[in-house]
């Protein structure tokens, strides 16, 4: 057994950090050791993002569909509204750009038959690719007999990046990612910018949408111009919630980048296609078919989803009999925002049945569990059962009706204690962790 310490100057010395709250550096928070997970479930979780993956595409190359089935959320909710707005005006103009990319993430659960389940897609700022390879690097350093998968998220994502900066051939652009002014996972970020200058010496330059608001124009031939660098691709990693718009400012950097020639990952359809009412959508059987080319795809799909459904008055009436089988999930990324047992009862209670068309109630996964102890600044806590989500990354880079590039072979696994409801690692309920595949 290693000790804590150990663990602790490994992360520090091979980038597996973060800022904390205070700003401080912190190796990022981890398990001691990888969790064990089934491998029929990990090559089925695969299989799974690889048909997703061509749904989406599916999906990309039908906006009007996509439009109309947010319509009814936008109706409620204004951030989707300003959202579709903006996609709708974007597109009429004449640097609309038709070469797209997304770097998603499909995210999993293990449920208590050790099936993988889809818990959703992610297809802005899907995070934690940097730190997720050098933490299977780490756990594979100290624990050489277990059975973990070689990760190639980092070197995923970014070759992805590098191939839509190909694609727009221009050797003096740079990469622009939007960032949020403050930052704790900053170095997950800096990962990827650094592959792109180490393998492929291409530039990045970090801005916020404030920053782009003052100092981004788009020059008379459609390019967008940043601190007098021509933009060739920007990676949204800011952008996925109203938080990040404080003001018309941020709204209208979001349509000058839009209106631009530069490849933006994800483009506005994308973006709007990782809406959770999307993927309630395309679980229905009537619309999973139709946007699904073979039976044997469709049959794998259908195996990892579990009910998902537009709130109403009825399932509303079935979720509070039984709260806690149930998870209430508003058009919002990012964690913070699902609601189960007793805040559903209070939401479901206090909202007016008008709002209801904008949350989707998700049958809840009973997940398996796996004794791990964590390590979280500095501190090391007792083993205790942990849920583990798997996360899977995918790269689609499409010019109009076909795909230039894809890809899929990183991953990510963050493990929770029971009690948590939300996964997210930077608001503190999960740690990385890595999968040895029994
Ligand atoms: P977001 O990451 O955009 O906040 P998610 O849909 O990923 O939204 O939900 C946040 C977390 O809630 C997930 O990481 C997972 O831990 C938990 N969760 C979400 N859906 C389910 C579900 N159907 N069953 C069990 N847990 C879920
Ligand atoms: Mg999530």
């Amino acid at each position: 057994m290693f000790t804590t310490q150990k663990i602790i100057d490994h992360a520090l010395s091979h980038g597996l950090i973060m800022l904390d709250n205070t700003q401080q550096l912190t190796h990022a928070p981890i398990t001691v050791l990888p969790s064990n997970y089934p491998n029929t479930a990990f090559k089925q979780a695969q299989q799974l993002s690889q048909d997703l993956q061509q749904l989406f595409f599916t999906l990309s190359q039908q906006p009007e569909l996509v439009i109309s089935l947010l319509q009814p959320v936008a109706k409620i909710d204004e951030f989707t509204r300003h959202l579709l707005e903006l996609y709708q005006t974007a597109q009429q103009h004449p640097y609309y750009q038709p070469i797209q990319l997304g770097l998603l993430r499909f995210d999993y659960l293990l449920s208590s038959t050790k099936q993988a389940k889809l818990v959703e897609i992610n297809t802005i700022a899907s995070s934690f690719a940097g730190l997720a390879t050098k933490t299977t690097k780490l756990h594979q350093f100290f624990y050489p007999d277990n059975n973990i998968p070689n990760n190639h998220s980092l070197a995923q994502l970014s070759l992805g990046l590098a191939n839509a900066w190909q694609s727009y051939q221009q050797a003096n652009a740079v990469i622009c990612f939007v960032v949020q002014s403050q930052e704790n996972n900053r170095f997950d970020q800096y990962h990827i910018e650094a592959d792109l200058w180490q393998r492929f010496k291409i530039k990045v330059i970090r801005c916020s949408l404030s920053e782009i608001n003052q100092q981004a124009t788009v020059n008379p031939q459609g390019k967008l111009i940043i601190k007098q660098q021509e933009v060739a691709v920007v990676y949204f990693r800011a952008g996925y919630h109203p938080n990040d718009y404080p003001t018309k400012q941020q709204w209208q950097a979001r349509l000058l980048l839009e209106q631009s020639l530069a490849i933006k990952c994800p483009s506005l359809l994308l973006h709007l296609c990782g809406k959770k009412k999307i993927q309630q959508a395309f679980s229905q059987p009537p619309l999973l078919q139709q946007l699904t080319a073979n039976s044997k795809a469709l049959k794998t799909i259908e195996a990892g989803l579990v009910d998902i459904q537009v709130l109403n008055p009825s399932n509303a009436e079935l979720a509070l009999k039984n709260p806690d089988n149930y998870i209430l999930k508003p058009p919002r990324e990012g964690g913070g925002h699902n609601k189960t047992g007793q805040a559903l009862i209070n939401f479901v209670q206090h909202t007016p049945i008008e709002q209801y068309p904008a949350w989707i109630l998700m049958e809840k996964i009973q997940a398996t569990t796996y004794d791990n102890a964590v390590l979280r600044q500095n501190q090391l806590s007792p083993k205790q059962a942990l849920i583990s989500e798997l996360g899977l990354f995918g790269v689609l880079l499409i010019q109009s009706n076909k795909i230039l590039y894809q890809s899929q072979s990183g991953y990510l696994l963050r493990s929770k204690p029971i009690n948590q409801a939300e996964g997210g690692i930077m608001a503190g309920a999960s740690v990385l962790d890595s999968p040895n595949l029994v």
